[in-house]
């Protein structure tokens, strides 16, 4: 590492099927720094029988609801400090609250945080469009349509519809994320932080507005113009 280089420290937000999960990934890659994601941590501690948290982390992540944020910052600030976050590490799932950001805001030194906005019309038509086999392969009835309707092209099994995927649980689900993220998103607005970004484009595009603005913000700290 260069004298003052300091690790990129990114934070990706936004709705569900906003795609930030993909764009955190492509950031992952191309600066070769850890995806961290609380959701996989928490998956994997639930399916760890053998781990003491198991039961715990369960019982909240099978009814859809936040884990404890204690808990959630304690795992975050373990993870960041490991070494192959030495350049830096690209972050989505967390902060989910205004006292998990409060947390990281002591704990990190964030450089960019990205909120991928996607209309509730959008999210609404990307959720209840979706079907999944029972491998898990997803498909979507208009942007991913299958070969034969119905009918996985990947291993040939009968689609349906997850059940949080259906209308209804959607608009909950929205409900929840607003309820959640606006805190955190005024937060990173009143910091001056927040880079809002189109999620409403192609994946290329959404990631292509993001290493733009990264490279204008390097830019304009160096005084290039
Ligand atoms: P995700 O994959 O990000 O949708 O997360 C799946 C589940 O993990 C959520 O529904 C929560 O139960 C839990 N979870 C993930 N991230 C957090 C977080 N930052 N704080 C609390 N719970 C979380």
């Amino acid at each position: 590492m260069f004298k003052n280089e300091k690790p990129f420290e990114i934070i990706v937000l936004g709705p569900p099927v906003s795609g930030k999960g993909t764009q955190t990934e492509l950031i992952s890659k191309t600066f070769d720094v850890p995806h961290i994601s609380t959701g996989v941590i928490l998956h994997d501690i639930k399916s760890d029988i053998a781990n003491p948290l198991a039961a715990e982390v369960m019982g909240y992540m099978d009814k859809g609801q936040l884990v404890p944020t204690e808990l959630v910052n304690q795992l975050v600030a373990k993870r960041i400090k490991k070494d192959d976050c030495h350049l830096g590490y690209a972050m989505d799932g967390y902060p989910r609250t205004l006292e998990q950001a409060e947390f990281l805001n002591k704990n990190a030194d964030v450089d960019y945080v990205f909120l991928i906005s996607v209309s509730d019309a959008t999210i609404i038509e990307r959720m209840s469009g979706r079907r999944v086999c029972p491998s898990g392969h997803a498909w979507h009835i208009k942007y991913s349509p299958t070969k034969v309707e119905g009918i996985c092209d990947t291993c040939g099994e009968a689609l349906f519809q997850r059940d949080d995927d259906k209308e209804e649980t959607v608009k909950s689900r929205l409900e929840i994320y607003h309820r959640e993220t606006d805190s955190i998103v005024k937060y990173y607005e009143e910091k001056g932080m927040l880079i809002k970004i189109d999620g409403e484009r192609h994946i290329e595009e959404v990631f292509q507005q993001i290493v733009r603005k990264m490279v204008y913000d390097m830019r304009s700290k160096i005084g290039w113009k």
